[in-house]
């Protein structure tokens, strides 16, 4: 197995050599003589913990751990800090400031290896649940990444079985002067109660509906031909302007949302990216026609329309 790589930053060459020869046996190290080319480091991604001496010229840790801390690439690796100032105050402030963990120089290799082990393996657990999340946080329903991860698979499903497959966009209208009026936490409710909306009408097993970021949504289901799948769509784009949510949109006195997309039996030779453009430029169409409504796209080259 590879080795989990750590990063170690301090002015002394001497500690520097010192923790190779305790931790260089269970891990990949890399060592900096300076906090500046430690944030550079550390910015390059692929560490599991961080020793950061308090103590050092130009850049203290302190400052080091604040700006690892503000910068996301680098907010959720653990940091150590290693000092011999063995003073309470210093300890407090570091882990006010987000470090995991503190020792005092000098330490023994068994504490110091023991208390990197520890970071080390409460990391890659963390790392992992957040692979593993696949709930969008805001919604509950599923997130992008679970439907990165599960499109492609149901569409060759639908290849394999021959099944009428179904691509579907959807987009809240007006959603920046929705924020702009109401302000963004009124906006991420909106998001939850039209995401719960429609996530909840999606209920067979196949179906899966998800946030693909910000105010816009993707579906995809099997089994309906363009007609049916246009005829659902329509019923959910009407049930989320039934929610009566106010808004002061062009479009209507509620919010509303546009949906865009496509229904075909899909070729072993068709591309899935192909059909989810074309999702998509039915959406675009949708908007273009003045929103709160449906465009759906089908086989036989038939678009179907709310408002002509
Ligand atoms: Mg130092």
């Amino acid at each position: 197995m590879e080795k989990e790589k750590i990063l170690v930053i301090d002015d002394s060459t001497v500690q520097l050599e010192y923790l190779c020869s305790i931790l260089g046996g269970d891990y990949q190290i890399t060592t900096c003589l300076t906090a500046e080319e430690g944030l550079a480091r550390a910015k390059e991604g692929g560490f599991s913990l961080i020793l950061l001496d308090v103590v050092m010229p130009d850049m203290d840790g302190f400052t080091l751990l604040q700006h690892l801390k503000a910068t996301a690439l680098t907010r959720h690796i653990p940091v150590i800090l290693l000092t011999s100032l063995a003073d309470v105050q210093y300890e407090e402030r570091g882990l006010l400031l987000g470090a995991v963990d503190y020792v005092a120089k000098p330490f023994s290799p068994v504490i110091i290896k023991a208390r990197v082990n520890t970071h080390v393996q409460l990391y890659l657990y963390q790392t992992r649940f957040r692979e593993q999340a696949l709930v969008d946080e805001l919604t509950g329903v599923a997130n992008r990444r679970r439907y990165e991860a599960e499109c492609q698979i149901r569409w060759q499903e639908a290849v394999r079985f021959q099944l009428p497959f179904s691509i579907c966009m959807m987009d809240i209208d007006h959603f920046k002067l929705y924020n702009d009026t109401f302000g963004h936490p009124a906006g991420d409710q909106v998001i939850a109660s039209v995401a719960q909306t429609a996530a909840s009408r999606f209920r067979r097993a196949t179906d899966l509906f998800a946030r693909y970021g910000g105010e816009e949504f993707v579906a995809i289901f099997m089994g309906n031909d363009g007609p049916s799948a246009f005829a659902f769509l329509k019923s959910i784009r009407e049930a989320i302007e039934g929610l009566h949510i106010p808004h002061n949109s062009p479009v209507s006195p509620w919010v509303t949302v546009s949906i865009g997309g496509v229904s075909l039996v899909p070729k072993s030779e068709d591309d899935y990216a192909t059909y989810l453009k074309l999702a998509d430029t039915m959406l675009y169409d949708a908007k273009r026609m003045g929103r709160n409504q449906v465009v759906w796209y089908s086989e036989n080259k038939e678009q179907w329309r709310e408002r002509t």
